[in-house]
């Protein structure tokens, strides 16, 4: 059962125009277990999962913090090192939008076969038929192999990314955004396919999304991101049914829900702040209908609430 443990993580992004705060001392810890991480667009959940693969595109770098996996400050590795040690093998990722995360030139079987030939010994017959057994995986004939990505459907080339995600049995698996542009059928069957694999296979799946919703029944904990900061994390049943963090009640209120009594869907008000100059305080106090005089000058710290945790000075004498 592998250990992650994200500590004080900043990615910062140097544009022309200044510098832009995208993860901003994010920390956290997974052992055997599932994590959503949920919040607005630019909030930075992709920039946090792009960090733990260790492939955040230029201008941006990780500038302070440290992973580590099983005690290793991963991190420090060389790029020889976390190639072909740590990305594909014990982290891979779903990339959003499986369209373009495969190549129209090449075929589906070329494409699940290229993480082999990095990344093991494998190739030739046994290759190919290690291709094959990860296509039936995911539910899909071994067959495909020999089709290009524009032959596929949507959720197809969903199931055929999930493969590659999974070919190399990492311990984690990033899956960033994999319902987006999928029908509410087909998002179904892909969230109830990586249920199973997440049972069949023992891995722990890091799930990003913007759609709370979708990670309701998938994962054990949830992470909200704010502007560049973990505002709010917990076992997924407390954040659902007791969300202690104003932006996270007010994400939950914009979602319908099955349960429950029958509210009108909210929307936040305003808009997330600009990560190059993030208002000081609390970075949500302009959109906040709780605010008060100490949230403008002082960022909130974590308060703990049993095993969750938000940042709030709401809860700085009841904590
Ligand atoms: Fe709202 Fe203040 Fe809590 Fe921030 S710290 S969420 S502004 S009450």
């Amino acid at each position: 059962m592998v250990e992650l443990e994200v500590d004080n993580l900043k990615v910062h992004f140097f544009t022309s125009t200044g510098t832009v705060r995208a993860v901003d001392g994010v920390s956290f810890s997974l052992k055997g277990k599932s994590l959503g991480i949920a919040g607005e667009s630019g909030s930075g959940k992709t920039t946090l999962g792009l960090a733990l693969m260790n492939l955040i595109p230029s201008p941006g770098r990780i500038v302070s913090g440290s992973i580590s996996l099983d005690g290793n400050n991963i991190l420090q590795f060389n790029e020889e090192k976390y190639r072909t040690e740590v990305r594909w093998r014990q982290i891979s990722m779903i990339f959003q939008g499986a369209m373009n995360a495969l190549n129209p030139v090449y075929t589906i079987g070329h494409q699940l076969m290229e993480p082999l030939k990095f990344h093991s010994e494998l190739v030739g017959e046994k290759a190919r038929k290690k291709a094959e057994d990860a296509l039936r995986e995911v539910g899909l004939d071994a067959s495909m192999m020999q089709r290009y990505p524009h032959e596929l459907s949507g959720g197809m080339k969903q199931r055929v990314v999930i493969a590659m995600a999974l070919i190399l049995r990492p311990k984690i698996v990033i899956a960033d955004e994999p319902t987006t542009a999928l029908d509410v059928i087909v998002q179904a069957q892909v969230i109830n396919l990586l249920k199973r694999l997440e049972r069949e296979l023992g891995i722990s799946i890091i799930m990003i999304t913007h759609d709370l919703s979708v990670i309701s029944e998938l994962v054990d904990i949830v992470g909200i991101m704010y502007a560049g900061e973990l505002v709010e994390i917990g076992p997924a049943e407390q954040i659902y049914n007791n969300p202690k963090h104003p932006y996270t009640q007010k994400l939950l209120n914009a979602v319908p829900r099955l349960h429950g009594k029958r509210t009108k869907l909210e929307s936040i008000p305003g808009i997330p702040p600009d990560l190059k100059s993030p208002p000081p305080g609390c970075r949500f106090h302009p959109r906040c209908p709780y605010v008060m005089g100490i949230c403008k000058v002082s960022t909130p710290p974590y308060f703990t609430f049993t095993d969750q945790k938000a940042t709030c000075w709401l809860y700085k004498e009841k904590a």
